[in-house]
């Protein structure tokens, strides 16, 4: 992102709204490449959406939207040729600024006996220009900074990435059946609340397609002005605002947060715990696709000589048996202590330990739980059956 600062808080601008027409769209990749950096967004792969290369605007999933539900994802054609038509899918953003797999730390041993240590991340990761970042995405890469630039020492793995970013947000025209960004505030509008360089909406009329832009940072100002961009009209303004509004006038989930720290905090016994456990298999599949879920496990390995020895970071659980392993064995023997752990720590104690909630309601939980376990349900089902807490900060 254009700001090297620790925290990443871009200047934002209030440069009124422009318009580029769909048959431009290019330009605006061609702009980002010409700048050093590969771009990257969503397009179609074995039936998902996934982040991937981009080329050209073709690359992205045009003409297709998904339809999500508990368990559920299918993508279909629409019936235009929109570029932004669809939500999120099973990846997020994380995997890029927080990969799967990081090399932390190499040794080699020469022939001498003598040991020599190196940084085994890249030292200059690619330049990565995200476009199509929705609000939901920027909120959880904000809360992603917190916990790995936050209070402590800064992870230099994700801080080297994230420094070398540019952001391009796309205002939501439609919402999936398992978002409810609306009811955590995060969506589905890119606003001036989380930092990027440039914002989009998308609008289809009869005659006309294109896209409302606007600048949030000095560099994402310097790529508009590369741009066959004009200014907006108030109408044309209105029309993306309306499109918004409909997405949040349509979410899938939504979720009543008020009060729902105390709920968890104060309900550790709760006999719905040992209902969802029946459900839940354990797979862990929530909390990878989760965008805002950070926890890793390392591992040594060596090759057959001893000579050399590699230190690897990768992603792991709070629904695995051995993330919690201690002498004796695993803290969390039970699905019943995992999930209470995982929804406890999302909804309520993420407050305590990062001053925000976990979740921003992208819905990937829901869609991609072989089960179709669902928070916002089992949240609804916690109140039902149990006297209301006072409410606090959402
Ligand atoms: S908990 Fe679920 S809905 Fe919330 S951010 Fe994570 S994946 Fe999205
Ligand atoms: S809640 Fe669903 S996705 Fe998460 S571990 Fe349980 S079964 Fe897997």
């Amino acid at each position: 992102m254009a700001s090297n600062s620790r925290a990443f808080v871009d200047t934002m601008t209030t440069d009124p709204p422009v318009l580029l027409l769909r048959e431009h769209f290019d330009t605006l990749l061609e702009a980002l490449k010409r700048r050093g950096f590969t771009v990257v967004g969503p397009t179609v792969s074995e039936g998902t959406i996934v982040y991937d290369e981009l080329n050209r605007a073709e690359d992205l999933p045009v003409g297709w939207t998904d339809e999500q539900e508990g368990g559920h994802y299918r993508l279909k054609r629409r019936d235009d040729a929109a570029l932004f038509g669809y939500v999120v899918g099973p990846q997020s953003w994380k995997k890029y600024l927080h990969p799967p797999r990081t090399r932390l730390v190499e040794a080699r041993r020469d022939g001498n006996g003598d040991m020599t240590f190196a940084d085994g991340d890249e030292a200059e990761p690619a330049r990565l220009a995200f476009l199509g970042m929705r609000s939901c995405e920027l909120h959880a890469m904000t809360i992603q900074d917190k916990v790995f630039l936050g209070s402590g020492p800064a992870d230099s793995h994700y801080e080297r990435r994230r420094k070398r970013i540019f952001s391009i947000g796309v205002s939501c025209g439609v919402a999936g059946g398992t978002c409810f960004c609306v009811s955590m505030g995060t969506g589905p509008e890119v606003t001036d609340r989380t930092p990027h360089d440039l914002a989009l909406t998308e609008v289809i009329e009869e005659a006309r397609h294109f896209f409302i832009l606007t600048a949030g940072s000095d560099e994402g100002r310097e790529v508009l002005a590369e741009l066959p961009v004009t200014p907006a009209a108030q109408d044309d303004q209105a029309a993306a605002k309306e499109r918004v509004s409909h997405a949040a006038a349509t979410m899938g989930r939504r979720m009543e947060v008020g009060g729902v720290r105390e709920l968890l905090r104060e309900n550790p016994d709760h006999p719905r715990w040992d209902d969802v456990a029946a459900r839940c298999l354990s797979c862990a599949n929530c909390t990878m696709v989760c965008p805002t879920c950070f926890c890793t496990t390392v591992e040594d390995v060596t090759d057959l000589t001893g000579d050399h020895a590699e230190r690897w970071r990768r992603w792991d659980s709070c629904f695995t048996m051995d993330f919690t392993w201690m002498h004796g064995g695993g803290a969390r023997q039970s699905a019943k202590s995992r999930y209470r752990q995982w929804l406890t720590h999302k909804l309520s104690t993420w407050h305590d330990q990062f001053g925000s909630s976990g979740c921003v309601g992208c819905g990937r939980c829901i869609t991609w739980c072989p089960v179709g376990i669902d928070l916002t349900r089992e949240i609804s089902s916690f109140r039902d059956d149990t006297p209301q807490p006072q409410p606090s900060e959402p």
